[in-house]
C-alpha cells in the first residue's frame, strides 16, 4: 500500500508491507524508496508516529540512496548538440561516410557514419570505450593505493552499466557497477567512485569506518562527490 507521510514540508511516500512480524521495520531500499514492515495490528497512526520519530535518519537515507543525479530526456545524437565527455563540452559532428570513425578534433566529437550506422549506438560504443579506458587506467591506480592500505590483494570484478539513480554499487558478493554515464565526469570524481566502491569491499554501509577509510584512500573526496553530483548533468 503506497501512503505518504509529511515530515516538515517535505512529503516522503513509503510503502507499507503488512506482515507477521512482531516488530516495526523501517527501510530506505537503493532506489531511495522508504519500506515499512508492520503487523496488522499496529495502526497507521502509531506507524507514522513512529516514523516521524526517525524522520532525520530517513531524511538522510533517502538523500544519500536517492538521486541527487541530475538527470536530463534522452539524447538525439545530431549534430550540434553538445556532450560532455571527462568533465569538457564538446560539440557533435556527425557527417556521411564510407568508413565509420570517431574521434575528437578540437571541441568537436567528430563522428564519421556510413549511411547504414545508427548513430546512438556508434557514439555509445565510442563513449563507453573511451570510459572504459579511463576506468581501467584509474582502477589500477586506485587499487594500488587500496591494496597498500589494506594489504588484501583483491580483484573485484567491475562492470559498466547503465544505471538510473546510482554512479556505482558494490553487491555483497564484491561485483563493482559503474554507471555508463560516468564519461561525463571528470576523471577525478570517476577515481572517487572507483575509490568509494573499493571501500565497500570493506565496510558495506556507509558507517563512520567507511568514511574514515574512504578519506584515506581519497583524501579530498567530499570535493569530488560535490562536484559529481551537482555539476555532472547525466541523461535518461
Ligand atoms: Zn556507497
Amino acid at each position: 500500500m503506497k501512503n505518504v507521510i509529511q515530515f516538515g514540508d517535505q512529503q516522503v511516500s513509503y510503502l507499507l508491507k503488512r506482515s507477521k512480524r512482531k516488530s516495526l521495520g523501517i527501510e530506505v531500499n537503493s532506489d531511495g524508496q522508504l519500506i515499512v514492515t508492520a503487523p496488522d495490528y499496529i495502526p497507521i497512526d502509531k506507524i507514522e508516529w513512529a516514523l516521524d520519530k526517525r524522520q532525520s535518519w530517513i531524511l538522510e537515507k533517502i538523500k544519500e540512496k536517492s538521486d541527487n543525479l541530475q538527470i536530463q530526456p534522452k539524447r538525439k545524437y545530431v549534430s550540434g548538440e553538445s556532450i560532455n565527455l571527462f568533465g569538457r563540452q564538446y560539440y557533435l559532428k556527425i557527417v556521411e561516410s564510407d568508413t565509420s570513425s570517431i574521434s575528437i578534433v578540437d571541441d568537436q566529437i567528430m563522428a564519421s557514419l556510413a549511411s547504414e550506422d545508427d548513430p546512438r549506438e556508434k557514439i555509445e560504443d565510442w563513449l563507453l570505450k573511451e570510459l572504459n579506458n579511463v576506468v581501467s587506467n584509474k582502477l589500477e591506480t586506485c587499487l594500488g593505493r587500496f591494496n597498500d592500505i589494506h594489504e588484501i590483494v583483491q580483484n573485484p570484478i567491475f562492470k559498466i552499466k547503465r544505471m538510473k539513480r546510482r554512479w556505482g554499487s558494490c553487491s555483497a558478493k564484491g561485483e563493482i557497477s559503474l554507471n555508463f554515464n560516468l564519461f561525463a565526469a571528470p576523471a577525478e570524481c570517476i577515481e572517487y567512485i572507483i575509490c568509494h566502491e573499493l571501500t565497500h569491499l570493506i565496510h558495506p554501509n556507509h558507517s563512520d569506518e567507511f568514511y574514515h577509510s574512504l578519506k584515506r584512500l581519497c583524501p579530498n573526496y567530499q570535493a569530488l562527490k560535490t562536484q559529481l553530483d551537482d555539476k555532472t548533468v547525466i541523461y535518461d
